[in-house]
C-alpha cells in the first residue's frame, strides 16, 4: 500500500484549483468502496409533529467519515456522485440503509415515517420507480410510511417526464416531497406542475421568522397555501426554541430543525422513549 503523503492524491489535495481536482477525482473513485466497507451511512433527523409534539417521522441523511480525512459533507459528494454517474447507486443504497432502518422501528411499534432524498436528476427516467419497488420488496418497509423527498427542483427540465415518474412512485402508495421550497428553483411552478404530498418551506425562512417580518410572511403564506391544497407542509431548519411559539401561531403540521433535534444514529434513535421525544442528549453528528 501507498504510504508516502506525496504520492497520495487525497493528501495534497487542500488547495488549489488542480489539486481539488485531484480530491474531487479520487473522491469519485472512492464512492463505491465507501459504501461497500460502510464510510457512506445515514443518521436519522427527527420530524416532529407541531401539535402533539411527537416523533412523525424521521429524515435520512447520508454521512461520509473517511477514516484518515474525516467528514466529507454531502453537499460536496453527492456532487461528486453525480458527475460520477453513481446517484442511482447511491440513492438505492441510501434507500436500502433507510427501509431497513424504517422496519426495524415498525417491528418495534413505532410506525413513523422515513423520508430520503431524491436526486430530482433521476425523474428523467423510469428506473428509480424499480429502484424504489425493488428495496421496498426487499426489506418489507409498509411503502405508506416511505416518504421521498425531491431535492434539487432546479434540475427539472420536463415536467411532464417528471411527473409521470412521481404518479408512478404513488400508485405504489409512498408519499412525495418537495424539499426546500422557496430558494432556487423549487418554485411556485414546480408545485403546480407536479403531484407533491408534502412540502418542505426552506431554511433560509424558517430561521429567520423572529428578526424578519418578510420571512415570517412567507412561511405563513407558504403553510396556509398547504394547507389549502391540503399538503402536510414541513418547517425546516428551526434553530431556535424561542421560535416554537411562533411557528405553532402561524401553524404547520411538521417541523424539524436543531430546535427539536439534530441528525442521530440509528442506535439513538432506537433508543427514543414511547412518547418518541428526541432527548436533549442525542449525539450531534
Ligand atoms: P436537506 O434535504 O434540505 O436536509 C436538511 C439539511 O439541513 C441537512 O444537512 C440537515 O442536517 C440540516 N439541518 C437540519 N436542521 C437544521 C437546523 O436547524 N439548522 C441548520 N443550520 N441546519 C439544519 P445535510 O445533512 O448536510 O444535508 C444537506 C443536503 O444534502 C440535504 O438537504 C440534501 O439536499 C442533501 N442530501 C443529504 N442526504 C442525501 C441523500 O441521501 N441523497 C441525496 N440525493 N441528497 C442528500
Ligand atoms: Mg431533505
Ligand atoms: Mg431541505
Ligand atoms: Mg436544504
Amino acid at each position: 500500500e501507498e504510504t508516502s503523503e506525496a504520492h497520495n492524491p487525497i493528501a495534497i489535495a487542500e488547495t488549489g484549483t488542480q489539486t481539488d481536482l485531484l480530491w474531487d477525482i479520487s473522491l469519485r473513485a472512492r464512492i463505491d468502496q465507501a459504501m461497500e466497507v460502510g464510510e457512506i451511512y445515514c443518521v436519522y433527523q427527527p420530524k416532529i409533529d407541531l401539535k402533539s409534539k411527537s416523533l412523525a417521522g424521521v429524515e435520512a441523511l447520508v454521512r461520509w467519515h473517511d477514516p484518515s480525512r474525516g467528514f466529507i459533507s454531502p453537499m460536496h459528494f453527492i456532487q461528486q456522485c453525480e458527475k460520477a454517474g453513481r446517484m442511482e447507486h447511491l440513492t438505492r443504497y441510501v434507500l436500502q440503509s433507510a427501509c431497513s432502518a424504517g422496519q426495524l422501528l415498525h417491528s418495534r411499534g413505532r410506525k413513523i415515517t422515513m423520508a430520503i432524498n431524491i436526486s430530482a436528476t433521476l425523474l428523467g427516467d423510469m428506473r428509480i420507480v424499480s429502484v424504489v419497488r425493488t428495496v421496498l420488496d426487499a426489506t418489507s418497509f409498509d411503502p405508506k410510511f416511505l416518504v421521498l423527498e425531491i431535492t434539487e427542483t432546479a434540475r427539472i427540465t420536463d415536467y411532464a417526464a417528471a411527473g409521470s415518474v412521481l404518479e408512478e412512485l404513488r400508485t405504489i402508495g409512498v408519499k412525495i416531497s418537495m424539499d426546500d421550497f422557496g430558494v432556487g428553483a423549487a418554485s411556485f411552478e414546480a408545485f403546480y406542475e407536479l403531484p407533491f404530498d408534502e412540502l418542505k418551506i426552506d431554511r433560509l425562512f424558517v430561521s429567520n421568522m423572529a428578526q424578519n417580518p418578510k420571512a415570517r410572511a412567507i412561511v405563513a403564506s407558504v403553510a396556509a397555501m398547504g394547507h389549502e391544497a391540503r399538503i402536510t407542509v414541513v418547517a425546516e431548519g428551526l434553530e431556535n426554541p424561542q421560535d416554537i411559539g411562533l411557528l405553532e401561531a402561524i401553524g404547520c403540521q411538521q417541523v424539524q430543525g436543531f430546535a427539536f433535534s439534530r441528525p442521530i444514529s440509528l442506535t439513538n434513535l432506537l433508543e427514543y422513549n414511547e412518547a418518541g421525544m428526541p432527548r436533549p442528549v442525542a449525539r450531534m453528528v
